[in-house]
């Protein structure tokens, strides 16, 4: 098999969507990730970036649809009720419930839509939503994505994606703290482990240093920490996400160029990526 991967982001921050003249750059929009494969499509979380990447695949109709949610925080639900593919009629959209045992991933998507949040049932919506309850991973499998579930650190819990596809190995590790004050679900070496020479590993880069102690806890990485675990583990892109809504442009500029001159002084193999809208890997 030899075609490309390409992974795409739609929305690259954390915890609230921030547009505005300050976050042009990097855009507003949070987590929503896509990684095509053929013409199969595999949406990683459905922030307010599921949107435009609806709009987008509306117009697609051959391409497939599967939607996997790292947990069901706002920030990675909250676009689903606006993404276009479930409103066309004989559009199946395959999405994966009670992946976290914990809360029922799947129900939070689709409970949102229930009158009073939002004006549109999903009984009104015509397109068919395909829950795979059986066996999800060994059918995202047979669709050419070989994924493990990797448990995170994050208070209420959530999911990190370890995926295979086309032999790119792709690491999707958002809502994650790395050194949490509370028991870790994963230990450092074994996110090292699960990391281990991936092409991109996508983190949570939500916090620097000066928001520390205040925010310890609240669930997200410091940004050195995830510098730190993908040169360690020796991937190729390190791809910070889920990025503070506070941030501005300049700000993370900034940023990418601090941890740039960290990985080259340490003669590092990985490259620094701060996640912006638009952006596209192609593997
Ligand atoms: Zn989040
Ligand atoms: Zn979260």
């Amino acid at each position: 098999m030899n075609h490309n991967v390409v992974v795409e982001f739609w929305g690259v921050r954390g915890s609230v969507p921030s547009p505005g003249p300050n976050t042009v750059k990097y855009g507003g929009n949070t987590s929503c990730v896509s990684i095509t494969s053929q013409d199969k499509v595999l949406i990683l979380d459905a922030g307010t970036g599921i949107r435009e990447l609806g709009s987008n695949l509306a117009t697609q109709l051959q391409k497939e649809i599967f939607i996997l949610l790292s947990h069901s925080h706002w920030d990675h639900i909250q676009g689903f009720p606006f993404f276009k593919p479930i409103y066309q009629s004989d559009r199946p959209v395959h999405m994966f419930p009670t992946m976290l045992k914990k809360n029922n991933v799947l129900s939070s998507l689709v409970e949102q839509m229930d009158g009073a949040h939002f004006p549109i049932t999903p009984d009104q919506v015509p397109s068919n939503f395909n829950y795979i309850t059986d066996h999800p991973l060994e059918f995202l499998l047979s669709k050419g994505f070989n994924i493990e579930m990797v448990s995170l650190n994050h208070p209420g819990s959530a999911l990190g994606y370890n995926i295979k596809v086309n032999g790119i190995k792709i690491c999707y590790f958002t809502d994650n703290e790395i050194d949490p004050p509370y028991q870790k679900t994963i230990e450092y070496d074994d996110l090292v482990n699960k990391c281990k020479n991936a092409d991109v590993l996508i983190h949570d880069a939500q916090y620097i240093e000066e928001d520390m102690p205040s925010k310890h806890g609240w669930g997200h990485s410091l940004i050195n920490q995830v510098t730190q675990l993908g040169h360690e583990a020796n991937v190729k892109n390190i791809v910070y996400f889920h990025h503070e809504p506070e941030r501005n442009d300049d700000e993370i500029d900034q940023l990418w160029e601090n941890e740039s001159n960290w990985l080259q002084t340490n003669n590092s193999n990985s490259t620094a990526i701060f996640a912006k809208e638009g952006l596209s890997l192609t593997f």
